[in-house]
């Protein structure tokens, strides 16, 4: 299949061609002739799939029929005047918002369609006169848009397509309540399309009561991870894993690595350790500025950073071209977290390999894992970092010790003394 089949405009096929995309990806192929003949969506596909290009060509071509017949006049900046918002793609993250925005810029380079992008952080008056100078896509994050919109600045009764992107995560990042408040801002006859890396119950639920007659989309099974993609899990003592993440870059030659951890601390704490390995690196999360994100993710996608160390809210959203290397520091306390977490490589057909290390405390996480994914892993030791295995198990036999020894003392009667010698130890 090629993309001419879909009845592109050759503008849209001539910046499809020059951006090397040869062939539909499978959930391009599935989705766009749905949504150029207008039906609801529900689709199943992680990031890295093509499925920014799988909604946002089709609207592209949709808006530039539509342009043509109301023969639309384009002003100086390229700004349609007097364009209404027709699209509006709701996102989790500034970050993924940015992306989709660029992607929508690029793919419209030959054509009048016009987007706009707004997202909190950066300046709420220059998105609101760029809405001003009419555009056709708005992409947007949900808190940015009901603040514009409670400002009685934007109509959202011309929206013909809604797009939620990331739905799950969404839903994960508390937008429910958001989501709710924006649709009935929409109008009820409208196309929507929902795109979900995974879902769950609170995601179906959604889903249904927002989409007439969806087609049903899914490209990967159900909650799976991209095939294109080797999975290795290491078991090594929590304490070794900085070290470890250094060894493997460094004596693999690895350039381009993308690395998550749970929390923000750990994140500083492992770009610091890696910087001190002569590993350039950058780290991004929520307590850094909007602008030293951006700057981040710049830096490791121009190849000036060679790591990027990113907790998983701040790394949605992410695109990086045939990014080669994931490596978890920690596994996430969501299994689902996994999924989006690996799916930033071996992306469009290329090949990729994540990396986990997984600590003694952190196996029954690993068994999450297996559950949501459907599929057994077996972990291995790196040479040089073997688990000490007598300090795995300290845990649970000193507890044992102390128990037996405590109910001796207690059967002595000297139950208090040996607390407070205890109390006394743990404070040195
Ligand atoms: P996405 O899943 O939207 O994050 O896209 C992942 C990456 O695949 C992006 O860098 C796109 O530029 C790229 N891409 C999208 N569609 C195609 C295609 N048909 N052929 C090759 N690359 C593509």
């Amino acid at each position: 299949m090629s993309f001419s089949s879909f009845g592109f405009h050759t503008d849209l096929l001539a910046v499809i061609h020059s951006l090397g995309y040869t062939q539909p990806t499978p959930i391009q192929q599935a989705s766009i002739p749905e949504i150029l003949a207008g039906h609801d969506v529900l689709a199943g596909a992680q990031t890295g799939t093509g499925k920014t290009a799988a909604f946002a060509l089709p609207l592209i071509q949709r808006q530039m029929e539509r342009n043509v017949d109301n023969g639309t006049k384009c002003n100086n900046e390229g700004n349609a005047t007097g364009k209404k918002v027709r699209v509006l793609v709701l996102t989790p993250t500034r970050e993924l918002a940015h992306q989709v925005h660029q992607s929508f810029v690029n793919y419209s380079q030959k054509s009048d369609v016009t987007s706009v992008v707004a997202y909190g952080g950066a300046s709420i008056n220059v998105q609101i006169s760029s809405l001003n100078a009419g555009c056709d896509v708005l992409i947007a994050t949900p808190g940015r848009l009901l603040d514009i919109v409670s400002r009685e600045l934007l109509d959202l009764s011309t929206i013909e397509t809604l797009v939620l992107d990331e739905a799950d995560r969404m839903l994960d990042m508390g937008f429910i309540t958001d989501i709710r408040r924006i649709l009935k801002q929409l109008p009820e006859n409208r196309q929507t399309l929902f795109f979900s890396a995974t879902f769950n119950d609170d995601v179906f639920a959604l889903s249904k009561t927002i989409l007439k007659q969806p087609k049903r989309i899914e490209v990967a099974p159900r909650n799976a991870a991209a095939t294109s993609l080797e999975q290795l899990f290491y078991e090594v003592d929590k304490q070794r894993k900085a070290a470890l993440v250094a060894y493997m870059i460094g004596s693999k030659n690895w350039q381009q690595i993308l690395i998550f951890t749970r929390t923000k601390q750990a994140a500083d704490e492992l770009a610091k350790e890696l910087k001190k390995d002569g590993i350039s690196t950058a780290a991004v999360h929520g307590d850094k500025s909007q602008g030293a994100r951006e700057r981040g993710l710049d830096d490791f996608k121009t190849g000036r950073v060679r790591a990027l160390v990113a907790t998983d809210v701040a790394a949605r959203g992410l695109d990086i071209q045939q990014l080669q290397y994931v490596i978890n520091l920690e596994l996430p306390y969501n299994a689902e977290d996994y999924i989006h977490r690996i799916g930033r490589t071996g992306r469009a057909g290329q090949t990729g390999l994540a990396v986990s290390l997984v600590s003694a405390k952190e196996k029954y996480l690993l068994k999450d894992i297996e559950k949501i994914t459907k599929e057994q892993f077996s972990t291995q030791w790196m040479p040089g970092f073997e688990p000490n295995l007598l300090n795995q198990n300290e845990g649970t036999s000193s507890k044992r010790k102390q128990s037996k020894k405590a109910l001796r003392a207690k059967a002595l009667g000297q139950g208090n003394k040996n607390k407070s010698k205890a109390s006394k130890g743990s404070r040195r």
